[in-house]
Parts: structure tokens; sequence; C-alpha cells
């Protein structure tokens, strides 16, 4: 039988390209949940993610942060389909939320799901293993289109959080974003953000490690969000029959 998934946020900008995703890889599209009436044609609107949950394997969403906590809820209450979700902006508390939802099901969270970012993640933690943190200073350039509502892109803190891993501190202890004004000299150890909003740019990253003697930077540009919608459908179809666990992307392409 073919994979049944219902999509979160389905009258969004993903919500649409997951709606074509899905159908493209042969699954089936059970219906989603929005706060707003604008779904893609022939698509069945449901009250609420508890109604949705109920008649699918797994639920796709990238809704808002606002949502993750009532949705983490109703997914571990219902206990039955899996969750993939790849909203931005959660805080701890969401996180958490997210967190414990995955004891009940198995939920694939991440914030970026194209595999090419995935690969930089990786890469972005062995050269924070490898170039130490009083000699690399280590900054993090983000651009989105000008909708984005929040910053710095899950995204970059996601490139913060493997460098951070590999220099073996938290990200909480050394992230430095927004600067501005008299800001004093730069903390040796810092991870620095910088956002940059306009246009209609999918989503650029670029991680850059500066020394005295010498620089290097790796970037990240997606041409389509479509790389993001078929990323999270691979994860969807993965994740149907895990045990709870929370996942990463980088489970679902076999990079752990
Ligand atoms: P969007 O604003 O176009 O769509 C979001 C949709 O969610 C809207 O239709 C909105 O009505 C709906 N929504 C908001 N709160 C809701 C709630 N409580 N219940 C039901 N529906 C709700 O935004 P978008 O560009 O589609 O992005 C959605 C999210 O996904 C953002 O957080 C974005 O940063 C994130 N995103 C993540 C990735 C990734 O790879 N992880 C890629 C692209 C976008």
């Amino acid at each position: 039988m073919a994979t049944r998934i219902g999509i979160a946020g389905i009258a969004g900008r993903m919500g649409h390209l997951l709606a074509e995703e899905v159908r493209a890889a042969g699954a089936t599209l059970v219906g989603g949940v929005d706060r707003t009436d604008t779904v893609p044609p022939g698509v069945a609107k449901f009250p609420d993610m508890t109604a949705l949950a109920k008649g699918c394997d797994v639920v796709l969403e990238f809704t808002h942060a606002s949502a993750a906590q009532g949705h983490a809820a109703a997914l571990a209450a219902a206990g039955k389909a899996a969750w993939v979700i790849g909203t931005s902006g959660l805080s701890a508390a969401d996180e958490d939320a997210v967190a414990k939802a995955a004891e009940r099901i198995p939920v694939v969270y991440a914030s970026n799901f194209s595999p090419g970012v995935n690969l930089v993640l990786a890469l972005a933690e062995r050269m924070g293993a490898a170039l130490p943190a009083d000699a690399y200073d280590a900054e993090i350039m983000e651009m989105h289109h000008r909708q984005k509502v929040d910053a710095p892109s899950g995204t970059a803190v996601g490139m913060g959080r493997a460098v951070a891993k590999g220099r073996g501190v938290k990200l909480e202890d050394v992230m430095q974003s927004g600067r501005d004004g008299n800001t004093g000299a730069r903390a040796t150890g810092a991870i620095g953000f910088a956002a940059l909003r306009g246009g209609q740019i999918v989503g650029e990253h670029t991680l850059i490690f500066a020394a005295a003697t010498e620089q290097i930077a790796l970037t990240h540009r997606a041409f389509d969000r479509r790389a993001f919608a078929s990323g999270a459908v691979r994860a969807a179809l993965w994740v149907v029959g895990k045990p709870p666990r929370l996942y990463s992307m980088m489970d679902v392409l076999g990079m752990t």
C-alpha cells in the first residue's frame, strides 16, 4: 500500500510544493491542515492535526514555530503517524516538545532538508574540530527572501551547532548574532552570525573560518525550494515504520 502522507501548512509555499512532490513520489496525499483556506486544488482540508493524524502514516510539517508545541502534543497523543518537521525558528521549549513527541512516535526534525546542506553540516563539524578556535574565527553569513520572518535561519544555526560540536562547546555559550553599534572586539572562540534579507533568494549560506594567515569559505546556494520539498518527502518515506526516536536528515541520508 502506498504511504499515506498529510501536510501541515498545506496552504503555504512549502505546502504547495510538498503536495506536488508527495504525488510525484507515488505516495497518497491524505490532505492537510492550515490556518488559511488557500489549499492546493483537490486537496482535503482537515479541521486539526488530531483529525489529520488519524488517517496518515506520516505528517509533513512546514508551518510556524508557534504551532510546534500543540502539534507535538497532538501527534504524540494520537501515537500513530510519524512526523517530519522542517519549521524553523523553534525555541528551546519548542524543541523539547519535539523531542518529547519522539518518545512516542518516530520524528525527523531538520533545519534543512537539502542533501547538499547536510553534507556542508558534516564538513562544518570536521572543520570545527580541525581548525582551532583561538586561531580560526568562525562566521556564518546567510541571505534569504524578504518574506522570511526569523533570523538567523535554522540552517545557519545548524551550521553553528555543527562547528560548536566539532569544537566541543555549546553554541549558546559562544554565539554572537546581530552585531550593531559599539560591540567591542571579537571574542576568541565566538561563532558569529549575519543575516541578510532581500528579493526572492531561496537560501544562501556561507561558513567562513578566518585566520591571520588564511581564510576558508564554504558556500551552499539553494536555487529552488523543491530541494527541501523532495528531501522532506524522502525523509517521510524513510521514517515510516522506524522505532520512536528523534532522527536527523543525516540519518535519512545514511551519513551518521
Ligand atoms: P509560508 O508562510 O508560505 O507557509 C506557512 C503555512 O503554515 C501558511 O499557510 C500558514 O497559514 C500555515 N500555518 C501557520 N501556523 C499554523 C498553524 N498553527 N496551524 C496550521 N497551519 C499554520 O512559509 P513557508 O515558506 O512554506 O515555510 C514554512 C516554514 O518552513 C518556515 O518556518 C520556514 O522557515 C521553514 N522552511 C524550512 C525548510 C527546511 O528545509 N527545513 C525549507 C523551507 C522552509
